[in-house]
């Protein structure tokens, strides 16, 4: 593959997937972002944090975000274009999936409220009764700049990795329906129409056992608002996204599925993120080298382009090579989520399945993102570190793509957990043994179950070591698949 692919979103998927054929919607999507979306995507980074108006001339609560008129078109662009709706009239996830690689190749924050919206729109899906399908639905799918925006709020001030014991607001019963109270403080995309939230019925178990999901508008029945943004994060990047602390206040809500199962809901939301956030991660890290490369074309140094130097050639050779196998896990990830997210507890083998290669994916795609981008900015010299540029904010944007939806210990955890309790390693292992031999199958195998025969301590301890083995041999394995 040629360095000028990497230029080229759905050039690059196409010459890595072997059965790729980019949609023309999603043609017609990158043209956009080359013609319009770019500069608008730079100015919102460089805006910083736009700010919040809280009060309206009367006195009234409004917690309105002022980004500029150009921020709302690109944003509602991805949503015309079908990220969402596509969903729905596809039944399948393909359409998020592609759509958010793409627009982090651009901009890797405004991947987030597509992510969330979809993360909304699934469990609603899944999880909704009749009303409230009928009523919410259609305004997650609408075509036009009248489509609402979903969220996805769980971590609150005492830490997002143990939900089970630092989720605090609290949902009391209010005839068929419920009322939130309660602070959650890192909330993207505050200001959605919709969020689906994490809290504890009154008197349930202080731990995850007794969180539940609900569905939270953001106007109540009367026109009021039904949480209120306190602040906005002022973040080092992913500025094309609002982050807040959002505040519940006997806020009108609905129940999703049934409260015994809500803390699988929740991690039904948080895997569905994940797998978004790992193509997103692909997009971004694809940027990062694409910038590096033209850079490194233009640039002589003793007496020949950059890129022409043995040292450097070799490290865009390797590190392209790192990033076509990331993308290969991260499809995996995607293709898997495809088969089973209609799936409810308990789950399929498949399903198990699908959740270690989405920890895999999400950890080894975010790691390379980070190392990409770090390495790009090197690539650009002194001028990589200036503000100007842009190698400086792949950097920004991807040390937040690592932390988000559960950072690398989250991830390498998580999935001990499910190779553990339902060895869903062994289910891997059968998955690859179509491109890889059998020997090397054998070999990851033994490393792996012997890693978890450790004693507890130990075998988290040493956690780190055999899980970005198994991503690295897993991506390097799905890559020779699909080639
Ligand atoms: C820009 C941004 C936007 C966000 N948007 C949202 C949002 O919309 N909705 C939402 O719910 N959350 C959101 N988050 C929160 C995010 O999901 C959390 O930051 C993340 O889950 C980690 O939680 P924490 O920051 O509270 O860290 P903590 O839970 O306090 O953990 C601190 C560190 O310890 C590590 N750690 C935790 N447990 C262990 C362990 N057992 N062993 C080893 N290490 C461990 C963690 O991985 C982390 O690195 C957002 C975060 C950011 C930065």
């Amino acid at each position: 593959m040629s360095f000028e692919t990497l230029q080229s979103p759905l050039r690059f998927l196409h010459s890595t997937l072997r059965d790729f054929r980019p949609p023309d919607w999603l043609q017609h999507y990158q043209c956009w972002w080359e013609k319009e979306g770019q500069g608008t995507s730079d100015h919102t980074d460089r805006a910083g944090t736009p700010p919040l108006r809280m009060f309206d001339l009367a006195g009234r609560r409004v917690d309105e975000i002022l980004y500029s008129p150009d921020y709302w078109r690109m944003l509602k662009h991805g949503y015309q274009s079908g990220l969402i709706w596509r969903v729905s009239e596809e039944n399948a996830v393909f359409p998020a999936a592609l759509g958010i690689y793409l627009t982090s190749f651009y901009d890797p924050g405004l991947a987030c409220p597509y992510t969330v919206s979809l993360s909304t729109y699934v469990p609603l899906l899944k999880h909704g009764d009749a009303e409230l399908q009928e009523r919410f639905l259609p305004r997650l799918l609408q075509k036009d700049e009248t489509v609402w925006q979903g969220a996805t709020w769980m971590t609150e001030i005492k830490g997002g990795s143990d939900l089970g014991a630092n989720v605090e607001t609290v949902a009391r019963p209010s005839g068929t329906e419920w009322r939130l109270t309660g602070d959650k403080y890192f909330s993207s995309n505050a200001g959605a129409e919709l969020a689906v939230v994490a809290a504890r019925s009154e008197g349930a178990a202080q731990n995850v056992r007794g969180l539940a999901l609900f569905l939270v508008p953001r106007y109540r029945r009367d026109g009021q608002l039904n949480y209120f943004i306190r602040r906005l994060k002022d973040k080092i990047a992913t500025r094309s996204v609002p982050t807040g602390e959002i505040e519940l206040r006997d806020s009108e809500a609905w129940l999703l599925g049934r409260a015994e199962d809500g803390i699988y809901l929740i991690l039904e939301v948080l895997n569905v993120s994940r797998v978004a956030n790992s193509m997103g991660s692909v997009g971004l890290a694809q940027r990062a080298m694409a910038d590096a490369a033209s850079f490194a074309q233009g640039r002589i140094v003793f007496g020949k382009p950059l890129i022409e130097q043995p040292l450097m050639r070799r490290q865009f050779e390797d590190r392209l090579h790192h990033l076509r196998a990331a993308a290969a896990l991260a499809w995996k990830a995607v293709e898997l989520l495809n088969e089973v997210w209609q799936e409810r507890p308990p789950y399929s083998d498949r399903y198990h399945l699908f959740r270690l290669v989405a920890h895999l994916a999400k950890y080894w795609t975010a790691e390379v993102a980070v190392q990409t981008a770090k390495w790009a900015m090197e690539v650009h010299g002194g001028l990589g570190t200036l503000h100007e540029y842009r190698a400086e904010r792949w950097l920004r944007e991807a040390m937040i793509l690592a932390i988000w939806e559960g950072p690398a210990h989250r991830q390498i955890l998580d999935g001990l957990e499910v190779m553990e309790r339902k060895h869903a390693h062994r289910l891997l292992f059968q998955l690859l043994a179509i491109s890889v031999p059998a020997s090397a199958l054998q070999q990851i195998e033994a490393r792996v179950e012997q890693h978890l025969a450790l004693p507890r301590e130990e075998k988290e301890a040493g956690a780190e070591a055999v899980f970005s083995e198994l991503a690295v041999f897993t991506a390097n394995s799905l890559l020779r698949a699909v080639e």
